[in-house]
């Protein structure tokens, strides 16, 4: 069983996961990683938080699951506590793009259902899970502060693309999301936030690079750069040591400035 602060990790085997699993291990935190398909880019993720851990008293196992499934949210949670005895946090980062980027009158059930399950219907059920755990188990919390939910949304919780609807309905889902467990875990010590990532470089950008190479070269975003796992694992981390102490249900962007009005 582990002897350090436990994070249950979603979508940790490529991007943004990856990038907060390596900066919980480099923070002496045990991670849970999880993936749904691909084990080979899990296994990577694996050795690199192996590789940046501080202590022989953290431990890092892969959990595998499809986010969007009852059964294998059971199985995914139920394995992390299976591996470590425990949870003190709940990353809730797995999400998808739209297979396709259609316009907004012709997003079909099945990609609006696949999407929004995922995304929104995956991150709401998982946190019930851990929300009745750390209810049974209060005061337990190796987290400075207590327990912590984090949900990683997305700047289409409020911009909008009408080529991707869908995803930008499944993002403000998140955000209220948020809110709601923020309100209902507060009083048990839970702390819960939203960090909503902005154009970041990993495969679900990929395919739109030169684009977003462009637009960000045009001052798009007014740090004209990409955005990186680093970068939210960075923020992951300042949570996660008790910096934010009297915060809760509150949105952390990490997107350059991109949510600045400009005129
Ligand atoms: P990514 O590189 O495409 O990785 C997606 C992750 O989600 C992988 O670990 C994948 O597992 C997992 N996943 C896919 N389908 C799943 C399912 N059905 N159940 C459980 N896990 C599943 O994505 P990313 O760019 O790092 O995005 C991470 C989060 O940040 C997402 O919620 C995304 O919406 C959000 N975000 C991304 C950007 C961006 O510009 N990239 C911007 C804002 C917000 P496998 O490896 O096993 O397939």
């Amino acid at each position: 069983m582990s002897l350090s602060p436990v994070i249950l990790v979603t979508g940790a085997s490529r991007g943004l996961g990856r990038g907060i699993s390596e900066e919980l291990a480099r923070t002496g935190h045990s991670v849970a990683i999880h993936y749904a398909s691909n084990r080979a880019a899990a296994d990577e993720t694996l050795a690199a938080c192996r590789a940046v851990a501080t202590s022989p008293l953290q431990q890092f196992v892969l959990v595998q699951g499809d986010v969007s499934k009852a059964d294998d949210r059971r199985a995914i949670f139920d394995g992390t506590i299976a591996a470590f005895g425990r949870i003190d946090g709940l990353i809730n980062n797995a999400g998808i793009a739209p297979r396709v980027r259609a316009d907004l009158l012709d997003v079909t059930e099945e990609s609006y259902r696949e999407v929004n399950g995922i995304n929104l219907d995956g991150p709401f059920f998982l946190s019930q899970l851990a929300a009745k755990w750390w209810l049974a188990h209060p005061g337990e919390s190796r987290l400075p502060g207590g327990y912590k939910l984090i949900f990683i949304s997305s700047l289409s919780a409020y911009a909008i693309s009408v080529n991707r609807g869908e995803y930008c309905v499944s993002k403000a889902g998140l955000a209220m999301t948020t809110q709601l467990f923020a309100a209902r875990l507060a009083e048990h010590g839970i702390q819960v936030l939203e960090l909503r990532p902005g154009i970041m470089a990993t495969d679900m950008t990929a395919g739109v690079k030169d684009k977003y190479d462009k637009m960000l070269a045009d001052g798009l975003v007014p740090q004209k750069r990409w955005g990186t796992g680093a970068d939210v694992g960075m923020a992951v981390r300042a949570i996660f040591q008790g910096l934010f102490p009297f915060t809760t249900g509150d949105v952390i962007n990490i997107d350059g400035g991109f949510h600045l009005r400009r005129l």
